[in-house]
């Protein structure tokens, strides 16, 4: 049976407390599937256990830098200093299952209804950012589907095909629309937009649509093991902000 509803998570960042909340929404919503366009660990304190759940609860994930990061496929020196601390850090708490896990991400998922990929499908093994519409423009000739999801930035918004390339950021986006679109779904756990609360969509081809999402989750317990952790400060303190 084709899938109608799938959750379209990503950039959660070893973030259990967001991971939780958003997957709690997902099931309250009833979708038939969830699906993650990568960075399930770095910068939070529970890689390990957001691993667990995402592999449970998700049919397909794409590798984020992060996740190639932790295992040595992505070189250290692409990273800020406190993100390759975090690097470091969470490469320390993989079981030899995870590391499998983590390295044998694809870097694209293609559906006939849509694709995934981390930061763009220009070079997807680049992790450029597409933060405008020039950015967005190489990603377009390598999409095949009308429809596409990516993350990376951590901010939710979706470019629109044509000429010129078009950003918007209105909440609701039709799925059949003239062109190709490629949509961010945000972070689930670092959003940096300067809205602290997680960020996700949800995809609902029954109703032709897909819904920019968010929810509150327990900032202050994620920041507590961040801290406790010995990870950088600043990683604990930019959840309370967004940014
Ligand atoms: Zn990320």
């Amino acid at each position: 049976m084709r899938t109608l509803k799938t959750g379209i998570i990503g950039d959660i960042h070893g973030n259990l407390e967001a991971l939780t909340a958003v997957l709690q929404i997902l099931d309250a919503e009833h979708v038939d599937d969830v699906v993650c366009v990568g960075d399930v660990v770095g910068y939070g304190a529970d890689p390990v256990e957001c691993i667990g759940i995402v592999r449970e609860r998700t049919s397909v994930v794409v590798a984020g830098n992060h996740d190639y990061g932790a295992v040595g496929k992505q070189a250290l020196d692409y990273f800020n200093s406190a993100a390759r601390e975090a690097v470091q850090w969470t490469a320390k708490q993989l079981s030899e299952e995870d590391r499998w896990w983590l390295s044998n991400l694809p870097l694209v998922h293609r559906t006939k209804d849509y694709e995934l990929v981390h930061a763009s499908f220009y070079r997807p093994e680049a992790f450029e950012y597409i933060f405008n519409p020039e950015e967005a423009t190489p990603s377009f000739t390598f999409q095949k589907a009308k429809l596409a999801f990516f993350g990376h930035t951590h901010w939710p918004s979706t470019f629109l095909d044509g000429e010129p390339v078009r950003h918007s950021i209105q909440k609701v986006v039709p799925v059949d629309p003239p062109g190709k679109v490629l949509i961010n779904v945000g972070s689930v756990g670092q959003p940096r937009d300067s809205d602290p609360t997680a960020s996700f969509v949800i995809l609902d081809l029954a109703k032709g649509r897909v819904n920019f999402k968010r929810t509150q989750y327990d900032i202050q317990a994620a920041a507590k093991k961040i801290i406790e952790a010995g990870l950088p400060a600043s990683l604990a303190e930019r959840l309370f902000h967004g940014y």
